[in-house]
């Protein structure tokens, strides 16, 4: 597209950008621009997993765009809201967004890896002192939401009719003033729902924060989506995981791998002392004193657990 035609395009959707983005910066190669939220609950998950993956953006002094010192990216900060139509239209390249924005705007988007943060689900919810028959029991009811394209999509699939109201927020305070019978709303733990006496009844998405590309990326962008998806993937299986080390003797090796098995094929080292072999593995945190305590029951010695910084695949 004509570098003024995107000029035009982008202050459109975004006047408030107009004033701070030099005509220059709309002028790219051969540089991935990625758009993040500017506030909020995902940026700052959202920034720690680019820096994990190794790419540095200076924040001092943010602007609307910043660049990264060292891999060819820079950082387009925007409204969550903002995002799915930025990278729909190739003003930016990529984003990293809730999937719930991305279902509720409904453009066209690839969704390109799922980022295992900003969990959370779109459910409806209903006074605690109803009973709930099952989706017909919305039929002819009113339901108060901020997203009103995912629910309507989900009722027409059901076939039930009834009114959605488009609220911008406090949508969960809706039933008790009387202005819904419903909500369908973002759930995380649940708590907010239980504070306004309500009862979630159908989960209708889950959600995660997802890497998002635009549609028809030239070979040079597509080869740094795919450099940056494959650093995605090396931060997210290194988290929550811990490098062992443990001495066994050399007859009950097998049955040591049984209890740590390895990704590939098993590191083992002979000891100094004959007889013995030093085993290291990868393991999931969450396991590691149960392995360790099966390890010692087979006659393991000096295990050693190490935090991993990175786990390159
Ligand atoms: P913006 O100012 O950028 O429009 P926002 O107020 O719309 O921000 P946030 O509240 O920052 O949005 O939430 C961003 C995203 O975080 C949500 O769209 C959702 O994907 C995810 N999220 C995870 N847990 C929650 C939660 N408990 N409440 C709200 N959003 C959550
Ligand atoms: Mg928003």
């Amino acid at each position: 597209m004509e570098l003024a035609v995107l000029r035009q395009v982008f202050f459109v959707l975004f006047p408030e950008a107009s004033a701070k983005l030099p005509e220059e910066d709309l002028n790219r190669n051969n540089m991935l621009r990625i758009a993040l939220q500017s506030k909020g609950r995902l940026n700052e998950k959202s920034l720690e997993l680019l820096r994990e993956a190794g790419i540095g953006i200076d924040e001092t002094g943010r602007k609307l765009l910043s660049k990264a010192a060292n891999f060819p990216v820079e950082i387009l900060y925007l409204r969550d809201d903002d995002i799915p139509q930025t990278v729909s239209c190739g003003i930016a390249d990529a984003g990293i967004v809730g999937l719930n924005e991305v279902m509720e705007r409904n453009f066209e988007v690839d969704v390109l890896q799922h980022l295992e943060f900003g969990k959370c689900r779109l459910s409806l919810a209903i006074p605690k002192y109803i009973e709930y028959t099952g989706p017909g029991f919305f039929e002819g009811k009113k339901i108060a939401t901020s997203y009103p394209g995912i629910l309507k999509r989900w009722f027409a699939e059901k076939g039930v009719n009834c009114e959605i109201r488009e609220i911008a927020g406090s949508v969960e305070i809706s039933p008790s003033i009387g202005l819904a019978d419903g909500i369908f709303d973002i759930v995380s733990s649940g708590g907010t729902l239980v504070q306004n006496g309500l009862a979630e009844v159908e989960t209708v998405m889950e959600s995660d924060a997802v890497l998002i590309g635009c549609r028809g990326l030239d070979e040079e962008k597509m080869r740094i989506v795919r450099t940056l998806m494959s650093r995605f993937t090396s931060v997210l299986r290194s988290r929550g995981k811990k490098y062992m080390l443990v001495n066994v003797p050399n007859d009950r090796i097998d049955e040591a791998l049984k209890i740590i098995p390895s990704m590939k094929s098993p590191t083992l080292l002979p000891l100094a002392d004959k007889g013995w072999s030093a085993i290291h593995a990868v393991i999931d945190e969450a396991e590691v004193w149960d392995k360790a305590d099966q390890l010692k029951a087979i006659g393991a010695e000096d295990i050693l657990v190490l935090s991993m910084e990175k786990l390159i695949i």
